[in-house]
């Protein structure tokens, strides 16, 4: 038998796992700043909550979705994405009567069978925050603002944010009639989902990816000029926020979510260098989910943003992240020693360091290249002299020079003297 992994997923080796470990602590540390506490969900969920949460209009819905029956005869699909999960767990344990505003972030894999392209796959990694509970729109501004820091945190250079009101219920329908006139004399020539989206939703019309039906979408009205005044205001208030962090962006009136439960403010982060053009990550505001899932009115705000999308990136644009940093110390020993080396690197590693020992009995000379090719701060040789003694030599790799010290205070001594001490 001939064993792959499935199309469409991919193994994430130590060198990646490294670089991963890297964007997802950069983002957990912003996160807790910003007071976020993770949030966690099932991988699975009922069909039912992303039909109704995702919205069933929506390609992911129609689409893409992992679906399945268990051994119960229930139907349960693989989460294609965060946040439907999160308002299912914020209603089921009552988090709507917790301290107002509700902020969360989490981490987690999403399962979509799309097309296969670069640096898509069908299980892949979002990272995401959650705010629930405050319509205000600082609110809004507070996770661009966390993005936008983020990137910067990277070094993440020719970010293009873009934002966008898409109104609420009231004003959308509004719009949602001027859609319909625009496209009415055009149906016949527009595909067959467009024809289904043009009773069900005619929003989901703009985002087809077929050529006549978004040649036409770029002729279409926009939802900015049918807002009520109370999304208007707000979208200007979203705007001064920004403008006070000192973050720039772009009105763009043709963002409209792949999601049918955005409301108000929605906003992409879009790279502009070549090669990785296109949205890094995505989000806006969803004052209707919650209810809509079987909640209290609760107001909501968040984003997802793809970690595979972002590696992408990082590369593009050349940004070499921490690589694993070598031991503190690599104790190389003979057969005889091999188990005081180890009981030496354990007692190093409890006080709080990194250490490194043979457990391949291999000649010191090969340890000796091996301590050197993993980058050891120091390296220490542990024959039967030295442990009888209770004393050895230790050389620093960077520039060879030697130190006799008690096998006891060496602890201490890497403290004190090792590459990059606080
Ligand atoms: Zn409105
Ligand atoms: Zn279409």
């Amino acid at each position: 038998m001939d064993l792959k992994a499935p199309r469409g997923t991919k193994d994430i080796l130590p060198k990646e796992a490294t670089k991963r470990q890297y964007l997802e602590r950069a983002f957990e540390d912003l996160c807790h700043r910003y007071g976020y506490e993770e949030i966690r969900v099932p991988t699975f969920e009922y069909t039912e909550l992303f039909v109704r949460g995702v919205g069933d209009s929506s390609d992911v819905v129609r689409k893409e979705m992992y679906t399945f029956q268990d051994k119960s005869d229930r139907s349960l699909t693989l989460r294609p994405e965060g946040t439907a999960g999160v308002v299912r767990a914020f209603i089921e344990h009552g988090m709507a009567s917790w301290p107002a505003p509700l902020k969360l972030w989490y981490k987690l894999n999403m399962f979509r069978y799309e097309k296969m392209q670069k640096g898509r796959y069908r299980e892949f990694w979002q990272l995401g925050c959650e705010v629930f509970g405050a319509s205000a729109s600082t609110a809004d501004a507070e996770v661009i603002g966390l993005l936008d820091a983020y990137f910067a945190g990277l070094g993440l250079e020719g970010i293009r944010l873009e934002i966008n009101s898409i109104g609420c219920p009231a004003c959308r329908e509004t719009y949602k009639a001027a859609l319909r006139a625009y496209y009415e004399p055009e149906l016949p020539h527009m595909c067959e989902d467009c024809q289904v989206r043009f009773t069900r939703n005619p929003l989901r019309m703009l985002d087809c990816k077929e050529d006549s039906c978004s040649r036409l979408a770029e002729g279409a009205p926009v939802q900015l000029d049918y807002l009520c005044d109370d999304c208007k205001e707000h979208f200007t208030l979203v705007r001064q926020a920004l403008d006070k962090q000192g973050i720039h962006y772009l009105v763009n009136p043709r963002i409209v979510r792949g999601l049918d439960y955005y409301t108000r403010t929605v906003f992409e982060f879009v790279s502009e260098n070549v090669g990785t053009q296109g949205s890094i990550c995505g989000g806006g505001r969803y004052d209707g989910l919650v209810h809509e899932l079987g909640g209290p009115d609760v107001p909501a705000v968040g984003f997802a943003m793809g970690v595979e999308r972002l590696m992408l990136e990082m590369e593009a644009q050349g940004i070499t992240l921490v690589e694993k940093p070598g031991p503190d110390l690599y104790i190389a020993s003979f057969s005889a020693t091999s188990a005081d080396a180890l009981a030496l690197a354990a007692s190093l590693i409890r006080q709080g360091l990194s250490a490194e020992t043979d457990l391949m009995g291999r000649s010191v000379r090969a340890q000796m290249k091996a301590a050197d090719r993993m980058g050891a701060g120091f390296i220490l040789v542990l024959g039967e002299e030295e442990v009888t003694s209770g004393q050895g030599t230790i050389r620093k790799m960077a520039d060879g020079s030697e130190e006799t010290i008690l096998l006891d205070a060496i602890g201490t001594y890497l403290k004190e003297n090792k590459e990059g001490k606080p």
